[in-house]
């Protein structure tokens, strides 16, 4: 166990701490057992982050329709952004001004439950570690899907696990949930939560996954001025192909699981806990630059 992981720990069972859970997480885990298992390592509240990502897509939206002749490309994957930070600085200004939904849930929860919240993600990606420094104001830490099952594993051997009830309000998420952006992870996740609003067609849109693509698809991008959205992210089949997944499934397993929590989701909607646009109202969602 690293330095990182045992000090996770000491905040896990000393501070109030809210888990920032990616979208991608029914790749690796049992929904709801997964909800369960984040208390019993000692989570105080579980928020998925779809909630951000739809506030992000009403923006993306918002940009696109009020630029008509601006090309952008999706700022999601931060390893995107500081690629084409450094190889192609002449595109920069056509990345998206709007920060990750990592960053948008971690602002959003610490206004909405308090400050004194330490604010932890818990995804597929190592690049959100970086991330997760430069934007040190509101997420504390970033962990991956294998990295949790490391301080799950780390506290069982050590008898620490916290006790929990398997009562329905442990099994769920706490508040601001939302169904239509669970497709996020998925590569063109995010083009096919805009398409649905008809600012931009198909033909107007790259999806770009892998490395190997990465290049083709920004050079397309740069000499066709039809195309007014890149939805580019870096691992091979979007976030599900990130490092820090642990199922090895082919691809189309993996989006399997995620359509299947999609459409569960849809018919389970409390109206409690669905996250509306007027929470987030006044919230800051520009990137740190
Ligand atoms: S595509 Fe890979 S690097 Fe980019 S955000 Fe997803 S997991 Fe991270």
């Amino acid at each position: 166990m690293n330095e990182e992981l045992l000090k996770i720990i000491e905040i896990l069972k000393t501070e109030k701490t809210i888990c920032l859970l990616a979208p991608s997480f029914p790749v690796d885990f049992s929904f709801p057992e997964v909800i369960l298992d984040l208390r019993e390592i000692g989570f105080t509240k579980i928020v998925e982050l779809t909630y951000a990502a739809k506030l992000i897509n009403y923006k993306y939206i918002e940009i696109l329709k009020n630029n008509p002749e601006k090309q952008y490309i999706c700022p999601n994957c931060p390893t995107i952004v500081k690629y084409i930070e450094n190889k192609y600085p002449e595109l920069k200004e056509n990345i998206i001004d709007v920060a990750s939904p990592m960053v948008i849930m971690a602002r959003f929860v610490k206004r909405e439950f308090g400050e004194d919240y330490k604010t932890i993600f818990v995804g597929p990606c190592f690049a959100k570690k970086q991330e997760a420094k430069e934007n040190s104001d509101c997420v504390d830490y970033a962990i991956t899907y294998k990295e949790f099952c490391e301080i799950y594993n780390y506290l069982e051997e050590n008898n620490s696990l916290k006790k929990i009830e398997e009562s329905q309000e442990n099994k769920e998420i706490d508040k601001f949930y939302n169904d239509v952006t669970k497709i996020y992870p998925l590569s063109g996740g995010v083009a096919e939560s805009m398409l649905n609003k008809q600012i931009v067609s198909k033909e107007e849109i790259i999806v770009c996954d892998g490395p190997k693509n990465i290049d083709v698809s920004i050079k397309d991008f740069k000499e066709f001025k039809t195309f007014r959205f890149l939805d580019i992210l870096f691992c091979e089949g979007g976030c599900l192909g990130g490092p820090g997944i642990i199922n090895k499934d082919p691809i189309d397993e993996k989006i399997k699981k995620i359509l299947e929590y999609k459409d569960r989701s849809r018919y389970y909607q409390p109206d409690e806990k669905y996250g509306k646009f007027i929470h987030a109202f006044a919230l800051d969602l520009k990137r740190k630059k």
